[in-house]
């Protein structure tokens, strides 16, 4: 397409790539499940941080003057046209704004990787739709627990804003903040993730011990951490795994600043029993859009110490990516059990 946007003149061609365009979205929209082309946002679509497909349509003039006036002048670098966004306007909910591994990665186990029906919903949810299969027309408007009335829509931004006006809010944002939707689903998330750790640990022959109770705290209380690895040849590592909602702040310095203070507490309640016991303790604290705490990248990296040389730089990958798919299929799940569970129905 791109060979022919620059050769074909755009007075010829227009139609050709506008159906090409239109047949790429339609095929996204497949993907995500979304029947409706007119929801789907064509700024999000055309971005990096959602669909990331290339908008060949309404770069075309610029494609084509550029590719004839370098052959004019020379120079195969001013050919080249940006046709992916990269901005961040469009994407203001912080979910999933740092997580973007799990839509490339291929998990090593069928029991890591997301179900077909998860990679559509949390696909979707990146572009902010609720896909078709787990909407109904019987509860496009529905009531959280915490009085707020929520829509289940797939809204384009006027109506989005006329909803709001009459008080209505899009479920996305609302499911992902409110602890009232989630209240049976947060421990699973902070489960998915430990257990994601846990697993690909093992599979590159770390030892791990699920909810140790070896230690013994000052209080004589039954806490204990996520994890124990038993790494060879070293202080065994402990790690205690949190997910947070980031800081509710606009402000860039803000971003961390929740998993950061949590880490803190974690350290403060677990590092002196696991040092007692010459183990050594590394908190694994994210926040929900997928931010890791200094901490989660330290584990790792000390890990990766425990497997062979060539191994280090897949196990890293694996670690990390493994992490962002359990935080993706939590996404996920939370949005079908959402709308298949509803209790109260305005
Ligand atoms: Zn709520």
């Amino acid at each position: 397409m791109l060979y022919y946007c620059s050769t074909t003149p755009p007075q010829f061609g227009t139609t050709v790539v506008q159906h090409f365009q239109h047949r790429m979205k339609l095929s996204f929209s497949k993907i995500i499940g979304v029947s409706d082309l007119n929801s789907i946002r064509d700024k999000m679509v055309y971005n990096y941080n959602g669909g990331n497909l290339s908008d060949y349509l309404t770069h075309y003039n610029t494609i084509y003057n550029q590719t004839v006036s370098s052959i004019q002048r020379g120079g195969v670098k001013s050919m080249m046209v940006k046709l992916i966004e990269f901005s961040r306007e469009e994407f203001l909910s912080p979910e999933t704004s740092c997580d973007r591994l799990w839509s490339q990665y291929i998990h090593p186990t069928h029991v890591g990787q997301l179900t077909i029906q998860q990679y559509k919903c949390a696909l979707a949810i990146r572009c902010h739709l609720i896909p078709d299969f787990c909407r109904s027309e019987f509860n496009e408007i529905m009531r959280c627990d915490c009085d707020t009335a929520v829509t289940t829509k797939n809204l384009s931004p006027e109506e989005e804003t006329n909803m709001k006006e009459k008080g209505i809010v899009p479920l996305l944002p609302h499911l992902i903040s409110c602890a009232a939707l989630q209240k049976v689903n947060f421990t699973i998330r902070r489960d998915h993730v430990k257990l994601a750790i846990a697993h690909i640990a093992n599979r590159y022959g770390i030892r791990t011990t699920l909810e140790p109770r070896v230690y013994a705290y000052p209080d004589n209380s039954a806490s204990r951490p996520d994890i124990i690895f038993a790494v060879q040849n070293c202080a065994h590592i402990a790690t205690d795994v949190i997910v947070v909602q980031p800081a509710n702040s606009t402000d860039i310095t803000a971003i961390g600043s929740a998993a950061a203070a949590k880490a803190r507490e974690k350290i403060a309640q677990h590092g002196a029993a696991v040092a007692q016991f010459g183990h050594k303790f590394i908190p694994f604290a994210l926040e929900t859009t997928g931010h890791m705490d200094s901490g989660c990248f330290q584990l790792i990296k000390t890990l990766s110490n425990a497997v062979p040389f060539a191994s280090r730089p897949s196990f890293v990958m694996d670690m990390k990516a493994a992490v962002s798919t359990a935080l993706a299929q939590y996404r996920a799940e939370v949005l079908i059990s959402t709308l298949t569970h509803v209790r109260t129905r305005t």
